[in-house]
């Protein structure tokens, strides 16, 4: 596995292995990689002939009282995950080397960003598309993989690459779980004994919804919310951001289930904040 840190070296690895005919898989991630990590490099690895993966932490998705500093960066683990998925190339740029000192150029997406995370999180949906199209631009890749975990974002990126003309295809993948059904994340491991037990509040809230949209028929949004909330009130430790039902594509709200809803939460628990969705489809 070749470990590059330059963006002018990882054009030209991308180069070399266009030249020889060979499709490029790409993963973006902020590294303290974990199986839903593995799970993307993994379809990637079968679904193209090189593999890349980008481990950046980008301060512009932070907000300034966010935890871009304490954000955890086990390296040398990384380092050996990759190395055990099969990566070729792993591309871990500085700040310095991603950003140009005088940088003020950026990529905004105006529409599915404005809800959601967008609307608790000014000025992260810039950093993610800024960011992704700069790495798209390093790599080159024929493919790039997201996961679910983040389906706005994932919106977002097909959004991007349809209306700026980029000729790479989105490829979303499933949300990976704890057996208890936590989503897995890197913010996790920042989670206390007792907030970790407290964490599947959000899966829960989501199961709640899943049942009785498909159990019992109901396709009113208002209700299915308000439903989500009392799971979420009995957990102490859990404080609720928003929980919105969208159309899963427009991400727009909607008022009853009829063509595929995202759901979709946040909620602190202790001073993590964490995020969980499902699509609900109706019976029908
Ligand atoms: P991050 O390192 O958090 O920026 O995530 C990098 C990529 O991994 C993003 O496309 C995420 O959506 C995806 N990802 C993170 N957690 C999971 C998970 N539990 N299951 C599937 N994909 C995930």
């Amino acid at each position: 596995m070749e470990i590059i840190r330059s963006v002018h070296r990882m054009q030209e690895a991308a180069a070399r292995f266009r030249a020889a005919g060979e499709r490029i898989a790409f993963v973006p991630t902020m590294g303290c990689l974990h199986e839903g990590h593995l799970s993307l490099m993994r379809w990637a690895r079968r679904h193209a002939d090189r593999l890349v993966v980008s481990i950046f932490v980008n301060p512009t998705q932070f907000g300034p009282k966010e935890d871009y500093r304490r954000y955890p960066r086990p390296f040398r683990e990384d380092r050996r995950l990759c190395q055990g998925a099969g990566v070729d190339v792993l591309f871990h740029p500085s700040v310095r080397a991603m950003y140009r000192a005088d940088h003020s150029v950026w990529v905004v997406e105006e529409a599915l960003s404005q809800g959601l995370c967008g609307a608790h999180r000014p000025g992260h949906f810039r950093g993610v598309t800024t960011v992704v199209t700069k790495l798209l631009h390093a790599v080159q890749p024929d493919l790039a993989v997201f996961g679910q975990k983040d389906a706005q974002q994932a919106a977002i990126m097909r959004r991007m690459v349809l209306d700026l003309n980029m000729p790479v295809r989105i490829v979303v993948r499933p949300i990976v779980r704890e057996p208890d059904g936590l989503a897995m994340s890197s913010r996790n491991r920042y989670l206390a004994p007792e907030e970790r037990v407290q964490a599947v509040c959000l899966r829960r809230a989501l199961e709640t919804a899943e049942r009785m949209v498909k159990g019992q028929g109901i396709r009113q949004t208002r209700r299915l919310r308000a439903a989500m909330r009392r799971v979420i009130s009995r957990y102490p430790l859990a404080r609720l951001e928003y929980i919105e039902l969208v159309d899963a594509e427009s991400l727009k709200p909607v008022k009853t289930v009829k063509s595929p809803v995202l759901a979709a939460l946040a909620v602190r628990i202790g001073a993590t904040r964490l995020i969980d969705n499902t699509v609900l489809k109706s019976g029908a």
